[in-house]
């Protein structure tokens, strides 16, 4: 393998040339790619073994693609009981996941009264007070760790849940302002305007919590916006070093929803930019890109110079894709060494945070310490256990 040459980040303007590469420039960014991803982690990529914990289903936004959010229904409740909530998680444990991974829409009490006093009547004050219970609850009754994913929050609301929370993440998406518009991906989605987000990744960056984000593509965005995207993660890690993932998510037209018909994003886009994002954030970054949204063809990925497969769950769907299902974990090892790599699970705090020790609260630290091995990644006599 030839050393990368593109070991600082490359300019917008090379970005934007590479984004739409093809040919000889094309394949030359692939290579280079690779080699980044060889510096970084060798021929080593990864997965983090989780349980899904959708909290409550119900947003104020209402993205054009989405099928994750729902109108509440009567009866009651509007989000999952402790007893579901532990029912779910231990399950995940059973199977051997690390992970609890809560996800949830964004301030739906500001959108739905019946579900605001729903809430009061189980005493809590606010969604983010129900996710905190939630999150210690299964951080005093199971083994796994909590990482939440609850849309926009502030400096305070991460506060709250950083005890209970070893990572937590949102996807910046875009930075385009055209797509609040209407007929676009974002019109009326107050929780998408890019400064508002931009702002939650820069809280999470103040409060010092390793943090997950990336961007949704085909949602509208052009190679440029694109790019910018990109960047507007780079500056942000610059500033605070958080961002411990980089996730490049291709959209998925999905029936019943505004976007049916909006075209999906080819492969060979998703190669590109994954590659490109490789270029921005060189060898320091974990760059993932979901295997189950590209059909049967998803080992091709790891030539964009990818290192990590990101979450898969053994038991429960994916609720944001649930007509992609995940690959079983043994599918993912086998197309995994196909293509020359070896696959290891991996917590959902990242070997770098977990090594620096400033990231984690003790407490969460020493439970994921458990299932360490010298790699920081899980010991591989307890993966899968
Ligand atoms: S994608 Fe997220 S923010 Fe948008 S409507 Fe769905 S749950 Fe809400």
């Amino acid at each position: 393998m030839q050393p990368a040459r593109y070991e600082k980040s490359i300019s917008r303007t090379d970005a934007v040339r590479f984004i739409e590469a093809v040919g000889e420039l094309l394949r030359e960014v692939l290579r280079e790619a690779q080699a980044l991803r060889h510096t970084r982690t060798g021929n080593v990529i990864t997965y983090s073994r989780k349980v899904f914990i959708p909290l409550t289903r119900l947003c104020r936004d209402r993205c054009a693609y989405c099928t994750f959010a729902r109108e509440p229904k009567e009866p009651e409740p509007f989000g999952l009981t402790k007893a579901e909530v532990l029912a779910i998680a231990r399950t995940g444990e059973r199977a051997g996941c690390k992970e609890a991974l809560f996800s949830l829409g964004d301030k739906p009490e500001t959108r739905y009264p019946q579900y605001r006093q729903w809430l009061q009547r189980q005493g809590y004050a606010s969604t983010i007070d129900y996710l905190r219970t939630m999150c210690e609850l299964v951080v005093t009754e199971t083994s796994l760790l909590p990482h939440t994913n609850a849309g926009v929050l502030s400096e305070r609301e991460i506060e709250q849940l950083r005890p209970f929370n070893a990572s937590m993440g949102m996807m910046l998406e875009q930075t385009s302002t055209r797509l609040l518009a209407p007929g676009q991906a974002h019109y009326r989605c107050p929780d998408k305007i890019p400064d508002v987000r931009l702002k939650a990744l820069e809280a999470a960056g103040k409060i010092g919590i390793p943090f997950t984000t990336g961007i949704l593509i085909g949602i509208g965005e052009t190679p440029g916006e694109r790019v910018d995207s990109l960047f507007a993660i780079y500056e942000l890690n610059r500033r605070y070093g958080h961002i411990q993932e980089v996730i490049i998510q291709n959209f998925r037209a999905k029936a019943g929803t505004l976007f049916e018909a909006h075209p999906e994003p080819d492969l060979l886009e998703i190669l590109r930019t994954a590659a490109t994002a490789r270029l921005i954030f060189g060898p320091e970054m974990n760059i993932q890109v979901p295997p189950n949204l590209s059909g049967d063809n998803y080992g091709s990925l790891l030539s964009a110079g990818i290192n990590d497969w990101g979450g898969i769950s053994p038991v429960t769907p994916d609720f944001i894709n649930p007509e992609s299902a995940w690959p079983q974990i043994s599918a993912l090892q086998a197309v995994t060494r196909q293509t020359g790599y070896h696959l290891r699970e991996r917590l959902t705090v990242y070997p770098e945070y977990l090594r620096a020790r400033r990231w984690i609260p003790d407490a969460l630290r020493s439970r994921a310490e458990q299932w360490l091995d010298q790699s920081y990644l899980v010991n591989s006599e307890k993966e899968g256990r």
